[in-house]
């Protein structure tokens, strides 16, 4: 199969349109990573997006609607909670997981009785929904386990040829995936998986925010897990990713006590290394947004063992922290 390469006038987009409507797949731009889209209700085109990431068969897809409003269709109850979270950060990196009805098949939520609803606000992908009219189930478009895509180029080296088309809208802003939460109560809600909207952003609104165990720990083997996606290795380079906790200094000593062909440290923007590296920002929201691309430039460059600068976990931080230390495998030094 040939992959085109669509950009984002209306004429592509309603290209785009058309492949969802005909149940095919297509990589789609969002404000998080870019996602590989395919109708939510057609279960053979939700098997191909599965086939084409390599995607265990329990790990569910998140499901994107034009509008809040349009979870009613495909959910059984929505709690009044989700109405006010609605309104603040829909639209957004928030996924609510909500009672899905029979409209969304088993294969979409990985055989789950809920589904996970966003309205994501990049244009392009707002008009593709639109177009095609269809609920859009979009998982992050990498092979599975490797750094989610964060332009149209990294879903191009993913995904060409297992896929009808990749649309261009540019470079992601957030650059790392949605949060998502669940309902514990009805003024409770659980963070399932860190992304923009931060904790401390969900409090404005929430009388309790819970942050899951799964986030910042290894889950044991065989283990339930609320997010299924936390029990598979994740976001890893072909490099091996080590997370260094510890000052500029300390870290330089880690590193140098490593140094050798194929290793590389991967630091902050203004720290001095006189060592083989890259840097990834000055803050949190930088390092979200170039956290997935530097492990890709990484394993371009031909790197074997990188050792990173852990980023504070405060704020849009929890979310490059939770990623980092999954691409690490929980390989963490600290010092
Ligand atoms: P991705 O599609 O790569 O952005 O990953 C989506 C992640 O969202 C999954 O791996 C799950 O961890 C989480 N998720 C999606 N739907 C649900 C759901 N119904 N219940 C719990 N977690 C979900
Ligand atoms: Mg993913």
């Amino acid at each position: 199969m040939d992959t085109f390469l669509l950009n984002n006038s209306e004429n592509d987009l309603l290209k785009a349109a058309e492949h969802i409507k005909n149940g095919n797949v297509v990589g789609l731009p969002t404000e998080t990573v870019y996602g590989l889209g395919a109708d939510a209700t057609n279960e053979a085109a939700v098997r191909a997006i599965f086939a084409a990431k390599g995607r265990p068969a329990d790990n569910p897809l998140i499901v994107h609607l034009a509008d809040f409003s349009d979870a009613v269709k495909f959910t059984s109850s929505i709690p009044e909670l989700a109405y006010r979270l609605a309104e603040r950060f829909c639209p957004g990196p928030l996924t609510m997981v909500l009672p899905k009805n029979d409209r969304i098949p088993m294969v979409t939520s990985g055989g789950l009785d809920t589904v996970g609803i966003r309205v994501p606000s990049h244009p392009v992908m707002h008009r593709i929904i639109e177009l095609s009219g269809c609920p859009i189930a979009a998982p992050s478009a990498n092979i599975s386990g490797y750094p989610s895509p964060t332009t149209a180029g990294h879903v191009m080296r993913d995904m060409q040829g297992k896929i009808a088309a990749v649309v261009d809208g540019g470079q992601s802003d957030f650059g790392v995936e949605s949060t998502v939460i669940s309902f514990d109560d009805e003024n409770s809600v659980r963070i399932l998986r860190p992304g923009a909207v931060t904790r401390e952003m969900l409090l404005e609104i929430c009388g309790n925010v819970v942050i899951d165990p799964a986030i910042l720990h290894e889950v044991a083997e065989g283990a339930k897990v609320a997010s299924p996606g936390m029990k598979y290795k994740h976001y890893s380079p072909k490099a091996d990713i080590i997370m260094v906790e510890a000052d500029h200094d300390a870290f330089l000593s880690v590193v140098e006590k490593e140094y050798d062909e194929g290793v590389y440290a991967l630091v902050f923007d203004g720290d001095t290394c006189p060592y083989r590296h890259m840097t990834y920002g000055a803050d949190s929201s930088q390092q979200a947004h170039l956290l997935f691309q530097r492990l890709r430039e990484l394993d371009e460059i031909g790197a074997k063992k990188v050792f990173v600068r852990a980023p504070s976990p405060e704020g849009i931080g929890l979310a490059v922290y939770n990623r980092l230390i999954r691409a690490a495998g929980f390989e963490v030094i600290r010092v």
